[in-house]
């Protein structure tokens, strides 16, 4: 009769039969209680069989404690007693983390998870911090810190826009970051990049002696504003400023730049006459000294409008062809003519006639007043009266510059300021999605700070970067590299956390 289904009604039927043989006088004597009470309760059984013997759906499973219970009992090293109030720690539930060490150290595996368990007191509900938990907590702050180092060296060496900084930064690590965090690292190290150019006067270096300064334009907003850019004879550059108004900027950045320990004595320049008057607004008396490459160049231009500007004397009449002819007839003589004149201007201006230069230009100048030498026209004149006006103006500088450079090994152009300026260059695109100023300004401050600690590979300087040259004492400057000086030092973490 195995596996019958019964009916309640035949269940009920043969309890009730049992119930029935029951002897009440005799059971209630030996329980104690009377034969009425007992019938009663009895009664109240037999009303409840059905419900009682009803067949009952099966329930849910017991649960499986007994490895709940084994997992409870923690091993020794892990905290049972709350530190904060001494209550029981109970384990609490898992939650899933990415794996940051993993990440860091293999990121192209992709992202993965790991799983934390999480303990928490019963009492205060203070939750105790895994050893697994600690490990991924810092591992996530070396990752964020490689990272951010990842993201200064593509905007500030490499010179990359900040999409392809993404994908660079998802490539290596199989997690992209957000445009925006890419953006605000950028101002961020931009900005202590600026301070950090700012407290280069105030460090302890090698003596400077010269000022160099140029106003360079990549190419920022349609030139509404420039880049002004300062450095010294060891080329390193010790101040980069958007320049708005001119007349205020320039100065304030001139005023800026010397500090205790930069006390230039020289001031090196194009010939740009504005100069001169916005170092005195700085209120600096250094000697103002101009480029050699643009004082050739000034008298070059002299001579060339020289043979411009020459004058005919033809009878009237004569066709505006034949007119032209004969200018270009005698354009071409001249300048035949002053070719030998203009060898000695080169000649001057050439290493080894130091001394003589300025001697040698004032007999340029008599050559040129010459009329056995060269016919007198009108535009003759007037270069030889140009280019003693230009001696009297530049001499003294020039004999100074020339001296300097013969006897100390001081640079005599600023060729060193416009290579400088032709690392800006590339970066000009980038900063043309700086709508303001000051925002380009702290972007060419970190790209002239990494700049300066750029060790070069090749030329005269290989080897040395120019903090270096400058000698720049890094304890007063506060860090060794660029990265801690924009704050993004090396990534710390335990190589306990790593080999485990
Ligand atoms: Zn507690």
């Amino acid at each position: 009769m195995a596996n019958r289904k019964r009916s309640i009604e035949e269940k009920v039927q043969s309890v009730l039969v049992a119930l029935g043989q029951i002897k009440v006088e005799a059971a209630a004597r030996e329980a104690g209680v009377l034969p009425s009470t007992l019938r009663y309760d009895l009664a109240k059984v037999r009303q409840a069989l059905p419900e009682v013997l009803a067949n009952r759906m099966p329930g849910p499973k017991p649960r499986n404690k007994p490895a709940e219970t084994t997992a409870v009992v923690a091993p020794a090293e892990e905290l049972v007693v709350c530190p904060q109030c001494g209550g029981k720690v109970t384990k609490n539930g898992t939650y899933w983390v990415l794996n940051w060490l993993l990440m860091l150290t293999m990121g192209w595996l992709g992202v993965q998870w790991v799983r934390i368990q999480r303990r928490r007191c019963k009492v205060c509900g203070h939750e105790i911090i895994s050893p697994e938990r600690a490990r991924q907590a810092e591992a996530r702050r070396a990752w964020w810190h490689q990272v951010n180092r990842l993201v200064g060296l593509s905007r500030f060496k490499l010179g990359l826009s900040v999409r392809k900084i993404q994908i660079l930064v998802r490539f290596v690590y199989a997690r992209q970051v957000s445009i925006g965090h890419i953006e605000r690292l950028t101002q961020r190290v931009g900005r202590r990049a600026e301070a950090a150019l700012a407290r280069l006067g105030e460090c302890r270096q090698a003596i400077a002696r010269f000022l160099l300064y140029d106003e360079t334009y990549p190419k920022m907003k349609k030139r509404i504003y420039s880049l002004g850019v300062a450095i010294c004879e060891h080329g390193l550059i010790r101040s980069v400023r958007c320049i708005v108004r001119k007349a205020q900027d320039i100065p304030a950045q001139l005023r800026d730049v010397v500090g205790t320990h930069f006390q230039p004595e020289y001031f090196l320049t194009d010939l740009d006459v504005l100069f001169n008057k916005y170092m005195k607004a700085a209120g600096l008396k250094l000697t103002h000294l101009r480029d050699r490459v643009h004082l050739i160049r000034q008298i070059l231009r002299l001579f060339d409008e020289a043979v411009r500007d020459v004058t005919l004397d033809v009878p009237k009449g004569l066709s505006m062809k034949e007119r032209k002819k004969q200018r270009q007839l005698k354009r071409r003589l001249l300048r035949k003519r002053l070719q030998p004149i203009l060898a000695l201007v080169f000649k001057a201006f050439s290493p080894g006639y130091e001394s003589i230069c300025v001697l040698m230009l004032e007999g340029v100048v008599s050559q040129l007043s010459d009329p056995t030498y060269i016919i007198q026209t009108a535009s003759v004149q007037m270069l030889a009266r140009r280019l003693q006006r230009f001696i009297n103006k530049h001499g003294d500088a020039i004999n100074t510059l020339l001296q300097l450079s013969a006897e100390q090994d001081t640079p005599t152009t600023t060729n060193a300021l416009e290579s400088k300026n032709g690392i800006f260059k590339p970066f000009s695109l980038m900063s043309k999605f700086f709508p303001l100023p000051k925002r380009c300004q702290s972007l060419f401050a970190g790209v002239a700070l990494m700049e300066n600690f750029d060790v070069k590979t090749r030329g005269p300087n290989r080897g040395t970067n120019a903090m270096q040259r400058a000698k720049i004492n890094l304890d007063d400057f506060g860090a060794t590299d660029f990265f801690s000086a924009v704050g993004l030092p090396e990534p710390q973490i335990s190589l306990a956390y790593i080999t485990d």
